[in-house]
């Protein structure tokens, strides 16, 4: 784009009303919401608005072109702005950590962007063992501040992803900004049905979260990383992972992906592992080491360290990407053929799109854990 002399804001409403470029509403809603906070609202073709675009996970959302970003610092801001908002009868957005891979999932063409990335308070209380933090916040920042108190939160396994996207169990309440501008805060008791539909529903529907408080866990390290196994392996490695099934039954500790991706025109398998506490060599795992690989960097290490890893090993970051997700109950055969299916269509298109098939295993002791706490939904 060209750079042009700078213009006056009427000039620019002008420009954009004329053009065509940005409904009348858009520009009324940016305009009224500059007029309260101009340090907090950036406009299109300027290096803050591009900076701000860059921030998504997701080129799909990157490429939107909002009127605005409205960054504020407070949830005060946030209330008045969305009443501005509504009184321009305008198409909104609300981004926190950027981090959803659904096209349109926290963006929007033409209309206003909320970007919380500014309300990025980390206020921790370890009398109560809560923790308050702002929708701005990633986890990779966040577990490295916890981890150095002993403390740490149930949350993202791969640094990149933001707070607000793990809206489930642990979370014990939420300050949310109404359609009317109205700021409350929401637990079970207070607001018990609002609060169900915040917990995994998608807060985008109902308000603006401006924090949230979240239960803290003791800490004290962890084991983990990855080990990659190649295709002449997977029978073994299938074997393996239905022994580890069973045995996760009686195990709260553990946690595994299998990630299947093409690599230097192979298939393999990178088994990414977690243990929640620092002991070498967790025996459910031991089928899973045992098996040749081509790659491995487990080892005694913090959580923080682990989410970098994933972030680092399974970096799509910025381009365009698309999940689809199937959740069955668990049968090893339907999991084999599932997976067959995949390499197999996905094969022909390996020169034009990198794939990659996960395995992720929930057992009814991980829902039951979650439900006994009185926090979540189930
Ligand atoms: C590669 C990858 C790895 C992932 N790894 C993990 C993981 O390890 N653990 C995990 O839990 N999840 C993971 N996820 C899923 C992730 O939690 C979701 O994508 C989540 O929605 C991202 O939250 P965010 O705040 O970063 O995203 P955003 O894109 O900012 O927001 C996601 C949704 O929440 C809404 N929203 C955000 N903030 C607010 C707010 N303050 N008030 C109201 N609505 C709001 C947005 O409008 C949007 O609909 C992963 C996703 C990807 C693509």
């Amino acid at each position: 784009m060209a750079a042009s002399k700078p213009q006056s804001k009427d000039d620019q409403v002008t420009e954009y009303i004329a053009v065509g470029k940005f409904s009348k509403n858009v520009v009324a809603a940016c305009d009224a919401v500059a007029a309260l906070f101009p340090a907090q609202v950036v406009r299109a073709a300027s290096s803050a608005y591009i900076e701000a675009q860059n921030s998504y996970w997701n080129a799909s959302q990157r490429q939107k072109e909002p009127a605005c970003f409205f960054q504020p610092t407070s949830a005060e801001q946030v209330s008045a702005a969305i009443v501005e908002v509504v009184r321009a009868d305008c198409a909104f957005a609300i981004k926190g950590g950027g981090h959803s891979s659904n096209p349109d999932g926290s963006s929007i063409q033409d209309g206003f962007q909320f970007d919380l990335s500014k309300l990025n308070h980390i206020e921790i209380s370890e009398t109560d063992r809560t923790l308050r933090v702002g929708p701005g916040v990633h986890w990779g920042s966040l577990l490295k501040i916890l981890e150095s108190r002993g403390l740490s939160a149930v949350g993202g396994r791969d640094a990149g992803v933001g707070v607000p996207g793990f809206g489930i169990d642990n979370l014990i309440s939420f300050d949310i900004v109404l359609a009317n501008g109205d700021l409350l805060t929401v637990d079970r008791d207070s607001h018990p049905d609002l609060n169900k539909t915040l917990h995994g529903g998608g807060a985008f529907n109902f308000g603006i979260v401006t924090s949230l408080t979240l239960k803290l866990h003791s800490y004290d390290g962890m084991w983990g990383g990855m080990n990659v196994v190649d295709e002449a392996n997977f029978d073994a490695v299938w074997d393996a992972y239905d022994k580890y099934t069973s045995d996760l039954i009686e195990e709260n500790k553990a946690h595994l992906i299998m990630d299947f991706f093409q690599l230097d025109g192979r298939m393999v398998v990178a088994k990414f592992m977690g243990f929640l506490a620092p002991q070498p060599n967790p025996a459910i795992f031991q089928g899973l080491c045992s098996i040749p690989k081509v790659h491995d960097t487990l080892r005694l290490d913090q959580y923080s360290g682990l989410a970098k890893e994933m972030q680092e090993v399974t970096n799509c970051r910025g381009e365009r990407n698309t999940y689809w997700t199937l959740a069955m109950r668990y049968d090893i055969r339907l999991l084999k053929d599932c997976y067959e299916l995949w390499a197999r269509m996905t094969k022909a298109y390996e020169d034009r799109f990198r794939f990659a098939f996960d395995v992720n295993h929930i057992t009814p002791a991980m829902r039951n854990q979650a439900a006994g706490r009185g926090t979540g939904n189930v």
